[in-house]
């Protein structure tokens, strides 16, 4: 049998592992034991599953696979952070990103996954935008991520402890609200307290500005953070560099993330990339602070990192904290975001999963 015929086990929750091994003749139980091996152990070859009998083993080999994504490549910055070039079944590549969270120690590890290989959104400073749109990933291609990095951990860095990885942003590759039902899938994968075990509130979903996925989110019953990219706060320049804001200007946006809050009760963060000489001045303060300040709602300030062949430049360190400074005098709730493998190209926006050298 080849591969496309065989059943993917990968994605399966317990009810449909059991449903599987029913249909094969086998007991219930079955289940639970390789759903432990799959998303606690990471393993992907039959082979090493010690309490199947052998007999099973060899049958599943020939029935089904598990394909958690192989990481191909692997770079690693000066402060530590991971940049892992991911391939899928069909060979298609995805970037994901292990940050270490733990100061000097990094004994914890954030990791930003990818949602979709390239974005149909083509915001104007992003590097997936630029590299187009491929096609969108299934659930169990996002939970492979967080998979295939815990083996990497795992194997490379003999570092067993699966619980590392703490947090996970969906900041890589993609836009998730045009991915909605699979994004939403894939977090309860991960949050699955029999297999991943990511609590919730360690999960951040961040969008563009897709409306229609604020709107569904808001009636979700889920603890996960929201994450906007507000990048501008007047609709000339924001659709200037971020297409959809044609489709959902700021006033839409704005009444789905106020919405978005009343309904969910949780609070709201705006990314907000700095770009020198485009959005950092005072006027673009003012406007920001009228905007979100009636909110609940946190500012993450993103200094732009720079990607070749795209006009945008960074801003010095002195208009970064000028920036700043007029955002908190003016009441908002901000912080910076510290900068983190740009020297590896792994830092937001600079993901395009070329092949390496
Ligand atoms: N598509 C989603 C999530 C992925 S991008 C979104 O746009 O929100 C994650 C974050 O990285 C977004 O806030 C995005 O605007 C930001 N980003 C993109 N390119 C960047 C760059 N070159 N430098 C800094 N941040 C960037
Ligand atoms: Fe897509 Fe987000 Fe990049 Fe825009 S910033 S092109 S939405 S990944």
């Amino acid at each position: 049998m080849n591969m496309e015929n065989k059943t993917e086990l990968l994605g399966m929750d317990i009810g449909d592992l059991e449903n599987y091994l029913l249909s094969q003749g086998q007991p219930r139980f079955r289940a639970k034991q390789i759903y432990g091996w799959i998303y606690r152990k990471e393993v992907s070859s039959f082979y090493e599953m010690s309490d199947i009998p052998k007999e099973l083993r060899l049958r599943l080999d020939e029935n089904a696979t598990i394909s958690i994504p192989r990481v191909l490549k692997q770079r690693v910055s000066k402060d530590n952070t991971r940049k892992f070039l991911l391939e899928m079944k069909d060979k298609k590549k995805v970037e994901t990103v292990l940050i270490p969270q733990g100061g000097d120690k990094n004994d914890r590890y954030s990791l930003c996954i990818s949602t979709q290989v390239g974005c149909p959104v083509g915001c104007a400073f992003c590097a997936t935008g630029a590299s187009g749109f491929q096609r969108s990933l299934q659930a169990y291609e996002m939970a492979g991520q967080v998979l295939g990095s815990r083996r990497e951990l795992a194997k490379r860095l003999k570092i067993q402890d699966r619980q590392l990885i703490t947090n996970i942003v969906y900041m890589g590759m993609g836009e998730p609200m045009l991915n909605y039902d699979e994004v939403l899938k894939s977090v309860y994968m991960l949050n699955d307290h029999r297999g991943i075990d990511i609590g919730q509130r360690h999960i951040t979903i961040s969008t563009a500005g897709e409306v229609k996925g604020i709107q569904r989110l808001a009636r979700e019953k889920i603890q996960i953070t929201l994450a906007v990219s507000l990048h501008a706060c007047n609709n000339e320049l924001r659709s200037r560099l971020i297409p959809l804001n044609r489709k959902y200007p700021l006033e839409l946006l704005m009444e789905s993330v106020a919405e978005y809050i009343e309904i969910s009760g949780r609070r709201v963060t705006f990314e907000y990339i700095m770009l020198d000489g485009v959005n950092m001045d005072l006027t673009d303060a003012r406007a920001m602070i009228k905007l979100l300040k009636p909110l609940l709602a946190n500012v993450n300030l993103i200094p732009y990192n720079e990607v070749s062949g795209l006009e945008f430049k960074r801003p010095s360190p002195g208009q970064i904290r000028q920036f700043y400074n007029w955002l908190t005098e003016g009441g908002l709730n901000v912080t910076l975001r510290e900068e983190r493998g740009s020297d590896i190209e792994a830092a937001c926006g600079q993901l395009a999963a070329k092949r390496e050298r």
